[in-house]
Order: C-alpha cells, then structure tokens, then sequence
C-alpha cells in the first residue's frame, strides 16, 4: 500500500494517476495530491516525527514522495520565537514571529522545490524549469544544481539585482522575459505544452504547492502541538495560504492538535491586491489586475489560487487587507529595529498588514498571532537603501572620533 493514491481535481473529483500533470481532463480545475490518510495514519505519530532531524522531510509521510532519498539542503524547520518587542508595540501579547528567511536560499520557496525536484526526480525527468517572481529560481537553481538537472528559470526582465546573483550563481539558464510575471507564466504554460520538462509551478504544481504545507506543520509543532488563534501570510498565487491551512487540518485530522480555530488573513500590496480586493468585496470572482508595487516577490496580477486562497480566509473568518509600498518599507524596518530581522518586501506586506489588523481591532490583544516572514531583506536592498544608517567615515585618529560622538550627543 502507498500513501499516494492519485491527483484529484478540486473542482468535480475525478481522479487520475500521480503523473506530471496539474489541470484536471473534464472540468479544467485544478489536481490536488490525494492521499491515502488510512496508511499515512498507521504510519507516523508525533514521536516519531519529533524524534527526526530538524528539516521539513520530518513530515515525510504527508509529503508527495514515495522516496525516502529526498533532494534536501536542510530547509524548513526554520527559526520561531515569541516576539521579544515588536508585540508590545503592536499592543499584542502573543505575538509570534515565523522566520522563513534563513532557508538555503534565503526564502520559504526552498520547501515547494525540494518536494518539487524530489518528486521530479522520482518521476524521471531530467530538465527543470520554472516560472518565477524572483525567490522561486534562486530555489529551483540551487536544487537544480545539487540534483545534477538541466535547469531552466524565466523571471520578468526588470526583476531586482539580488534575485537575478541569487539564481545565477547556481548556473541555471536564466530567460529573462520582458513584461511582468503574469506574461513569464503564460509563455511558461505553453513552453510546458511543447517541451516535456518538469515545470515545478506548471505541471508538477500539485507536488510543489504541498511543500507548502509544512509551514502550516512547523507552526503547529513549534507552539507545543496547538493551532495558533490568527496567523498572517502573504499572497502571491495563493497557494500558500491555502496550504498552511490544510497542513493545520491535516494535523487535526491526525489528532495532532487537539482544535483547529485558526483564522488566516491574507496579506498584499496594494500595487498588486487581486485576492484581497476580492475578499473585502465578498466576490467569488478574482479580477485581474497589473501589478505596480516594490513587493516583485507577490506580485501576481492573476493569481492561479486566488479564488480558495479567498474561499480559506472566508472560511475560516479571517481578513484580507493590503498595503502601500510606503507602508511595506516601514513594515520591514519595524521588523528589523523590533525582532532583529531583515526581511524582504512580502514580509514587510506582512508586519504592514499586521499592523493594520491590529489596529482597526480586527486582530484583538490577547489573540495568539503568527507573522510568516517569508522571504530575505538581502534581496531587495534597493528598497530600503534610503532609509538605512550610513557610516560615519573618519580617520583612526582620537579626535576626530571624540568630535564625531560630540557632534551626534550634542
Ligand atoms: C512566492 C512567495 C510568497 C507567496 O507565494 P504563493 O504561494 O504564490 O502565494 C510569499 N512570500 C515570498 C517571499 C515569496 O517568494
Ligand atoms: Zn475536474
């Protein structure tokens, strides 16, 4: 017996067999990775899942692989703390702070591709590729190059300096498309028609969108085996944000955790807010929108999960709301001068949004929040560049250091 059992489609429930494929034959709704919970349940339990190596393949069993010779660099279980100042600012006693910005290469991107390139791997293709806003590559080029692929990213031209070193280092072929992400996936969408490669957010996407899952798992974990009240997370395609929601009933499906409450509120730019914009007019329908905002890592004109991204924060009676860039700047500089994190533009969408809940109440004090940093400040210094300390530069000489401290005491 195996813990895969097929791909369904999340719209009519068809099933098909776990191949590279992700848009269901009859309806056109996408597959999601249908497992046999049965075996996953007879399998694995909070001991055993305690007692493995602090990397997210500790959750193997619900993850999409039949192999147990996974393409890891130790990513995932990643820094989570009890904000030391940032909640007293807020006005929130429990605040904590997820920190997925020290994965391998520097954002939560790392899990989807090391579920993605193992399951790529296992199905045997020996090209990778992706469509990517910027994180995604460095991911994809990094796995790519451990596990010996031939590796293929396509990133929107104007992307920023340290996502375009952070992929090409690796040595992938890095196609820059010019036009925003939303013109990179539909050239992707048809480059997957015609070449037969593992497309990790095209054609092996219900494989990729579940690596997701574990920041929903890790959470869960790290709090003592309990679901936080409210977490926040930021919303590029919204698979995400749909993921750590099913991580959660997973893990209360499993018993793990004794009650699922939590209410997940989606967070974007206000440059690029399709999902919330969605959320706030009780609309099923996602519109489009073109992106303009500094927070590239999120910005998703037409987001492929935008609908249940807004059906889970329906759901489960959270919020959606967005931020300016403004606002986004002063998320991450908050971040960094209150929990000593440097974050990048989605994880100041985050604090941002954060902020905003708080304030109009409609997060409350004593609630036990989560705040998902997502992705690393390293890669997107252009955005803070003027907001930062600069050096004081003198000579090594007495005086002049004892007249530069008189001048900034004074
Ligand atoms: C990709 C990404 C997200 C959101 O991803 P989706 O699953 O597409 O919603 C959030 N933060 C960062 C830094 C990302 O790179
Ligand atoms: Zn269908």
């Amino acid at each position: 017996m195996q813990k895969i059992k097929g791909l369904k489609c999340k719209e009519c429930g068809n099933t098909t067999p776990a191949v590279a494929k992700h848009v269901c034959e009859f309806c056109f709704g996408p597959l999601e990775v249908d497992y046999n919970y049965d075996f996953i349940r007879s399998h694995i339990n909070k001991e055993k899942i305690v007692a493995r190596p602090h990397t997210l393949w500790r959750y193997w069993e619900l993850l999409p692989v039949e192999t147990t010779d996974v393409l890891s660099l130790c990513e995932g279980f990643t820094p989570f703390w009890k904000s030391r100042n940032l909640g007293k600012y807020l006005g929130l006693k429990n605040l904590y702070i997820k920190n997925d910005a020290v994965n391998p290469t520097f954002s939560f991107k790392d899990r989807v591709v090391s579920v993605a390139l193992t399951r790529s791997r296992e199905l045997g293709f020996n090209v990778v590729a992706c469509a990517s806003t910027g994180n995604l590559a460095g991911a994809v080029a990094a796995y790519g190059a451990v596990g010996q692929f031939k590796t293929f990213v396509f990133i929107p031209a104007d992307l920023e300096a340290g996502k375009i070193v952070g992929a090409g280092i690796y040595k992938p072929i890095i196609v820059g498309v010019k036009g925003n992400y939303d013109a990179v996936n539909r050239l992707c969408a048809e480059v997957a028609d015609l070449f037969k490669w593992a497309f990790v957010n095209v054609n092996i996407r219900p494989y990729y969108a579940e690596g997701s899952k574990t920041l929903g798992f890790e959470v869960a974990e790290q709090l003592g085996w309990r679901a936080p009240d409210h977490v926040v997370v930021p919303v590029a395609s919204g698979s995400l944000l749909t993921k750590i929601y099913k991580g959660l009933s997973e893990f209360h499906q499993l018993g793990f955790i004794p009650e699922l409450h939590t209410k997940l509120s989606a967070a974007q730019a206000q440059g690029c807010s399709p999902v919330v914009t969605a959320i706030k007019e009780k609309s099923d329908i996602i519109k489009p929108v073109v992106p303009n905002t500094i927070a590239k890592s999120i910005a998703i004109g037409n987001p492929a999960d935008g609908y249940y991204a807004a059906e889970t924060v329906k759901k489960t009676k959270g919020y959606g709301e967005s931020a300016t860039d403004d606002e986004i700047v002063q998320g991450i500089q908050l971040l960094a001068q209150k929990e000593g994190v440097f974050t990048e533009t989605a994880g100041g969408t985050t604090i941002a949004v954060l902020k905003k809940l708080v304030e109009s109440g409609k997060i409350a004090p004593d609630e036990l929040v989560v705040a998902y940093i997502t992705g690393n400040g390293f890669k997107t210094q252009e955005c803070v560049q003027e907001k930062v300390s600069k050096p004081h530069v003198i000579s090594a000489n007495i005086n002049e250091f004892r007249s530069l401290y008189e001048s900034l005491t004074k």
